[in-house]
């Protein structure tokens, strides 16, 4: 069976790797850009997500590549912590939680799906621009147009998905709260325990840091993403800002006199060389991911704001659960109908809480309730309450504790007897 995955971002290179180690062969993976990306801002994956990748062999490159997250504070501010939580392995997951450069984990599961399927699976400088589901033809250009056949196609493109768009072609840009984001990463000398995620907010503005490499001499490379309401000129995508100075001066005057525990904020600004810029966006959740041999995964299926660490953790989990099902099943459609009837509904609600910045409304929450700071935060919250929005968040996300360390693996082999089958009657 032929599959065809489009995107090399971390949802589309992590399917490629969970169909393999199901017992995928013939499965490529196209790139419209001329190269894989080698941006290296910082992504947190969860532990649901690295208890994935810790099945499908890739746990020690991880740790070597990342640093793992022990902690997570929320704070004023003014660095009043609203709630602090044990993180990965501290809090009692079976598997860590880390805070890598996404350059690194795409480099990590780039090398993963070269090594199992060859150089070849991986084609870059070649953008989907067209298909034809019912023939299972699609169009790609790479300067000339070429056709590629395949037994199922996975749209792995992003917020900007072609292949969503040709089943939603009314669905227009996505949607943005009117935030811009801020993101860069400066050396610094390291800051709590070596391990901690920093996230500090208003009723209108969020400022997040963690480290994700350690240097020598404690000093350590500090990711940080600062938004705050401002509109920005380009409707979705990146842009790095080449007036840096400029926009260390916007920054400081947002978050100037704000004070990140145990870090020196106005330091870590000035350090910082590159600054790119992005529109907080998202998508509304669809009805259907699955059309014939066709469905979404990741950012191309779900895009939800980056509250709570979840749309690259997630679009791991949807590579092995579609991988699962695709083994598991001896009908394509079925098969991906599973995928998405156990996916769909938990990101559709996970989209929905982020719009609302998920666990993070607790600082809108603190803002609204003691706006000029408060003594104890027992006189603002009771514990109860802030745990409820923690543990509500992850039960939502499916990446709490119980839930993590103790479901049943989605390790499988495809069986090879019956060829699986399409619901047109051929078989694959
Ligand atoms: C500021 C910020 C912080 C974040 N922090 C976190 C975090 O801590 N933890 C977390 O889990 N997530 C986080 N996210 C979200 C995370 O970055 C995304 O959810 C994730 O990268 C989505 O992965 P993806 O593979 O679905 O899509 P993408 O990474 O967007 O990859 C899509 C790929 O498809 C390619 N492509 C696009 N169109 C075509 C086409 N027509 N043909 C061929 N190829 C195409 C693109 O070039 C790209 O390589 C954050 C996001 C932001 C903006």
């Amino acid at each position: 069976m032929r599959i065809t995955l489009v995107g090399c971002g971390i949802g589309g290179l992590a399917t490629a790797i969970a169909l393999h180690a199901a017992g995928f062969e013939d499965v490529t993976v196209f790139e419209a850009a001329p190269r894989l990306s080698t941006q290296g801002f910082g992504l947190n994956i969860l532990p649901n997500a690295v208890r994935e990748l810790a099945e499908l062999g890739l746990l020690d490159e991880l740790r070597q590549q990342g640093v793992q997250t022990r902690e997570l504070l929320m704070c004023s501010p003014q660095g009043d912590v609203v709630w602090r939580e044990d993180r990965g392995l501290s809090a009692g997951y079976g598997w860590p939680q880390v805070s890598i450069s996404r350059a690194r984990l795409v480099g990590v599961l780039a090398a993963e799906v070269r090594r199992r399927l060859g150089d070849g699976a991986i084609v870059t400088g070649a953008r989907l621009v067209g298909l034809d589901e019912a023939r299972g033809v699609f169009v790609h250009e790479d300067g000339a147009r070429r056709t590629v056949e395949a037994d199922v196609l996975v749209g792995a493109d992003g917020i900007h998905s072609a292949v969503r768009a040709a089943f939603y072609p009314s669905e227009g840009p996505p949607r943005t709260n009117g935030m811009t984001l801020y993101r860069g990463t400066a050396w610094s000398s390291g800051f709590l325990t070596g391990g901690s995620m920093t996230v500090l907010g208003d009723d209108r503005r969020r400022l997040v840091l963690y480290p994700i490499d350690h240097g020598t001499r404690g000093r350590c490379l500090i990711n940080w993403v600062a938004a705050f309401p401002a509109p920005t000129a380009d409707a979705g995508r990146s842009r790095p800002q080449e007036d840096v100075s400029g926009m260390r001066e916007v920054l400081l005057r947002e978050f100037g006199g704000w004070s990140p525990p145990d870090l020196d904020l106005v330091r870590v600004i000035g350090d910082t060389e590159r600054i790119h810029t992005y529109p907080m966006i998202d998508r509304d959740p669809v009805p259907r991911w699955t059309f014939g041999r066709v469905t979404l995964l990741g950012d191309a299926a779900h895009a939800m704001y980056p509250a709570g660490s979840n749309g690259a953790t997630q679009a791991i989990v949807d590579a092995r659960v579609l991988a699962w099902h695709l083994a598991s099943h001896s009908d394509v459609g079925e098969a991906l109908g599973a995928y998405e009837a156990e996916r769909l509904p938990q990101m559709a609600e996970l989209q929905r809480i982020n719009r609302s910045m998920g666990p993070e409304r607790v600082l809108t929450l603190a803002h609204q309730r003691a706006p000029r700071g408060f003594e104890r935060i027992g006189d603002v919250f009771s514990e109860e309450e802030l745990a409820e929005i923690s543990r509500s968040y992850a039960a939502t996300g499916k990446f709490d504790q119980d839930w993590v360390n103790s479901r049943p693996s989605l390790s499988v082999r495809r069986r090879r007897q019956p060829a699986m089958r399409h619901n047109n009657g051929s078989a694959a």
